[in-house]
């Protein structure tokens, strides 16, 4: 069996194991992953071992994920934009394809919360197909995100009858894959996968770090590997309260992808999302670092500091000419000159 494959078999994601390997609260623990799903690899497990916090917090539950908060579980308004359970339409031009529903590690900030890991949510191969079947009858949509869950949690084989039906679709001329694995179960990033990976080209991959203590030496060879197969990688962040919300962190994070060839594109602000609101960050503090880093960094560390726009109205990049106003609700205009409220951290 492949290594990988072993990895994920061997995580943990038993309450009680967790609990007494991480010395939570046993109780809490079973609560809380009744509700959200926890796992962590045996990777992950060395590193969170030694790592500080920022780590910690990224993938440990936490019992501020039960407290009540008046915010919604689908903010972006998903399932209203799914023409099928296997797809998100929201611009014409491209569509996101849920290749899967689980995942290497469960982030507890995650926008999907109310779905990924979750065996009653899972989505059969035959609902991908159907999704890659709406693709096929959608002749405006020319680029395909696969994401999920985690697509690479999916094994080669599968990946590949994927990546074949989408390559037979004329009008997709560009395939991206959304997936946090390189900074997770980094051993997934095999030999075998890039040379899969590397024959759909254009491909590009984007990575999902937040913390430069991601980039072990195992997530920097697993990037190398996919950017001397040809795949270009980008990274995407979210912006996340005890993590990296200071300048030192972000500057370090974007400098150090960078060095391992991967050019951050998005830092997100942080969906509303239903138990997630102890990682939420005040735009005017996501702003304040935005302008601290252009002195800082390279432009080329700059991402695009986005707020997804309630009710499904698409990414909004954050500039002065995208915020009407700031206060507990930030009123922003849209690419298309819309107006949509967002509800501010405190
Ligand atoms: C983020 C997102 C995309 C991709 O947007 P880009 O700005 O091209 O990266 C596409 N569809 C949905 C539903 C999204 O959330
Ligand atoms: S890897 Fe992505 S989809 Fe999975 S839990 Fe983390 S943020 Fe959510």
């Amino acid at each position: 069996m492949d290594a990988w494959k072993q990895e994920l078999q061997a995580s943990e994601s038993a309450a009680a194991e967790l609990a007494a390997a991480f010395g939570l609260d046993p109780e809490q623990t079973a609560e809380i992953t009744e509700s959200y799903p926890a796992r962590i690899t045996p990777y992950l497990r060395r590193l969170l071992t030694t790592a500080a916090e920022p780590l910690r917090r990224q993938f440990l539950p936490d019992g501020a994920e039960l407290s009540p908060d008046s915010l919604p579980e689908d903010p972006l308004d998903e399932k209203r934009l799914a023409p099928v359970p296997a797809v998100v339409h929201r611009y014409p031009s491209r569509a996101l394809l849920l290749a899967a529903n689980s995942c290497a590690a469960y982030c507890r900030f995650c926008t999907r919360k109310r779905q990924v890991g979750k065996r009653d949510k899972n989505l059969t191969f035959g609902e991908v197909l159907d999704g890659i079947a709406y693709i096929a009858g959608q002749p405006e949509i020319n680029e395909v995100i696969i994401s999920g869950g985690d697509p690479l949690t999916l094994a080669d084989s599968l990946l590949k009858e994927i990546l074949q039906r989408l390559q037979q679709v004329e009008h997709v001329t560009l395939l991206r894959i959304a997936t946090r694995i390189p900074a997770i179960m980094p051993e997934r990033i095999t030999p075998q996968l890039v040379e899969l990976l590397g024959r759909f080209q254009p491909l590009y991959l984007t990575t999902h770090f937040n913390h430069p203590d991601e980039l072990t030496d195992e997530a920097r060879h697993a990037c190398q590997l996919l950017s001397e197969a040809g795949v270009p990688l980008a990274n995407q962040s979210v912006l996340l309260k005890g993590v990296n919300d200071d300048l030192p962190t972000l500057s370090t994070l974007f400098t150090q992808l960078l060095h391992c060839r991967v050019r951050p594109y998005y830092l997100h602000q942080m969906d509303p999302v239903h138990g997630t609101g102890h990682f939420r960050v005040p735009v005017e503090h996501g702003l304040r670092l935005m302008a601290d880093l252009r002195r800082t960094v390279s432009g080329l560390a700059m991402p695009h500091y986005v707020i997804d726009a309630p009710g499904g109205l698409g990414k909004i990049a954050l500039t002065p000419d995208s915020i009407l106003s700031l206060g507990p609700i930030v009123r922003l205009r849209t690419a298309t000159g819309q107006t949509v409220d967002y509800p501010n951290a405190q």
